[in-house]
Formats: C-alpha cells, structure tokens, sequence
C-alpha cells in the first residue's frame, strides 16, 4: 500500500536502528513526543524493545481526551442529566471518569448520550429533534478544530437554534512551551505531532527551538517515520545545533493549512485554558468567539466548583503521565486496578492514552 507499506520495512528499520545507535551519546537522551498516535504506535510496533536504552521516549500531553480537566466531563455530565438535552460525542469520551460519574453510567441510567464519527452528525441530529438541545462535546486539538469550526458556520447558515458546541480545544506548541518550564522534565527533544502540524506548519515550532534552544523534528506515524524522526533529533543533539526539521514532508508543509487556519481563526479565538495535568496555560486553548455565542453551551452552566473525587481515583497520577514526569508502570493501580476494561483515569481510556498503549501493548514486566 503506497505511503503504509514502505514506511514498515523491516530492513530500513533495522538500518535506522543501527544509525540511532551509531550517533547515541554518552549520556541518556529524553525525547518527548507530543502526539497520541506516535504514542500507539510506538508501543504498537514495538520500538521501544528496538531503541537502545539510552534513549528515553517520554509520551506527552498529546492525548486530547486525556487532557480535557475532569471538570469538563463533570459539565457534560451535568448537560446529560438534564430533561431534553441530547449529548453528542465521540466514542473515547463515554468512559472517561468525572469526579463520581461517567457518561456511560449516564446513558445507562437513560440520559441520552449517543456517539458519532463526524461533527456534521449533530447537524442532522439536531434538525430530527427539533424540541430536543443537541449538545456537541467539542474536544480536541488543531486537527480537529476545522471540523468543528465548519460545522458550527453550517448550523449558523442553517439557522440552527438547537444545536451547541461545549468546548474543550487545546493548542499543542502553547502547551510544549508550558513544559519547557519544568526543569524537573530535562528535555532534549521535541517530536512533534504529524496531524496538528499538518494544520499549524511548522513556524510555532521554530520559534520553540529559538527561545527555548531544542531541536523539535515533525514526524509521521509509521515506525520508519518515528525511527527517521529519532535519528533526526539525536544528530542535532550529537552536533549541539537544535533545529526545526520536518521528516513528515509528505504531509506537512511549512506554513500548514492556510484554509484550515483561517476557518479556525473566523469562529475560534485563544484563551487561557485548563488542562488535566498541566494547569491553567495562558492562550492555550481556543474558545468560540461572541459572534457565534449563541452555540456556546457553556450558558447552560453554572460557574462549576471542584467536586470531590473517590479515594481510588485519588491515586489515579494521570496528572504527572501526562507531564511526562513518570511512565504508566510507576502507577501503583497500572493494570492491577486499573485497565482498559475498568479505567480510572483518562490515560487508560482513550486509545492514545499512554497508559492505554502501555498497557494494550503488554510495555510492561
Ligand atoms: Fe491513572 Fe490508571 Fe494511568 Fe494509573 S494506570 S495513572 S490510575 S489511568
């Protein structure tokens, strides 16, 4: 399969392999990746067990259902509780636990909560039910942001009065530069996310690399691209001259996608938002701008206050997964109380979790 099949070869894996071990310091390398699907696949293909061990591969934030604060599942949970309100949703939201519920445990006690594979979905859902307020769990980073922005100017034109958009949008460089600030996390590197970078282009990186003087390097997702984008990042820190490189040149151009920026820009504007884990980051999120208000489902909700958590869920340490500060396996609950099947915490629910991946692909003893 063209752009699949040669990007799994074997040999030049293996070649790629021998090159990263060629060039390895003397030292122990950190290198995050800031994308959940580098994260799958990573452990899907077993690169971890390739690499030497010199070369430390720390998962990021780069989940966004992981990163979406649990006070935001608490309000969907709240909008689903409510007589009339449909909630829409992508399938990784349901499980993720709220501060004493979920959206499962919801919809099984008869809220209406459905999952679709497209925004444009709500639009249907939302004309067939007209008594009904569609709610949209909007999460999610710059690849998926068009999609919502283009749907929330459709419902606009369609004089949709119905259908609402709760926002969870999260930037990716605003949240690297928020990392670089932890001196406890001494990074080398940055991988950097193929699909957000298809969106954004590569000048935000750049200007990381600039300021903060760490090679960032664009990759795709097969274990090649990973590979090539390993070695990219070792050879700057063997010669000390940290650049932006883009191994991901297929897809991913300099200035992005100009047409997808500016449907984000016309409906989305930054704020300071809060993430699981990191905090609040200033202009790290995207919230939809006054014009388009009236889709904003926030109105709905009072100011929330922190709710009390469960005593297990207060040994969940997604928190510091999610900062790269420790692996999954340094949790106590990973895979004796908390797996895939019966999940505490955000990062082994959804599929680009870090403790989801560790533990689907058994990365531990
Ligand atoms: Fe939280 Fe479970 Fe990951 Fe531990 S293994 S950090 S409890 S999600």
């Amino acid at each position: 399969m063209k752009y699949i099949d040669e990007f799994r070869n074997k040999r030049l894996a293996q070649i790629l392999v021998r090159k990263i071990i060629d060039i390895l310091p003397v030292r122990a390398v950190n290198i995050m990746e800031v994308c959940g699907t580098h994260t799958q696949n990573f452990y899907r293909f077993g690169l971890d067990r390739l690499l030497p061990p010199g070369i430390r591969f720390i998962s990021g934030p780069g989940c966004p259902v992981c990163v979406s604060p649990e006070r935001y599942i608490d309000d969907a949970i709240k909008l689903a509780r409510r007589k009339n309100f449909i909630i829409v949703t992508f399938g990784d939201m349901l499980r993720i636990p709220g501060s004493n519920s979920s959206l499962e445990n919801e919809r099984a006690k008869n809220a209406n909560v459905r999952v679709i594979y497209s925004p444009l979905e709500s639009l249907t859902i939302a004309k067939l039910n007209p008594d009904k307020k569609v709610v949209f769990l909007a999460v999610g980073f710059e690849t998926t942001a068009p999609g919502i922005a283009l749907t929330i100017l459709m419902a606009k034109k369609e004089r949709l009065k119905n259908l609402f958009f709760l926002t969870s949008r999260k930037l990716i460089p605003a949240a690297m530069r928020n990392l670089l600030l932890d001196k406890r996390l001494k990074l080398d590197a940055f991988l950097c996310p193929g699909h957000v970078s298809a969106i954004i282009g590569t000048k935000d990186y750049a200007q990381i690399v600039k300021k903060y003087r760490i090679g960032c390097c664009v990759a795709g997702f097969e274990p090649v691209d990973i590979l090539e984008g390993i070695f990219i990042l070792l050879k700057q820190i063997a010669e000390k001259r940290p650049k932006m490189a883009n191994q991901y040149m297929r897809v991913v151009r300099r200035e992005g996608n100009p047409k997808a920026k500016k449907i984000i820009n016309r409906v989305f504007k930054k704020y300071d938002s809060l993430w699981r884990g990191l905090g609040m980051i200033p202009d790290s999120g995207l919230k939809i701008k006054n014009e388009f208000a009236q889709f904003d489902a926030g109105r709905f909700l009072p100011i929330s206050k922190p709710t009390k958590i469960n005593r297990r869920q207060a040994q969940c340490r997604c928190a510091e997964v999610l900062k790269g500060l420790i692996s999954p396996i340094a949790c106590k609950l990973f895979s004796r109380v908390c797996s895939p099947e019966n999940p505490l915490g955000a990062c082994m629910v959804s599929s680009e979790g870090a403790c989801n991946a560790q533990y689907k692909y058994k990365c531990y003893g």
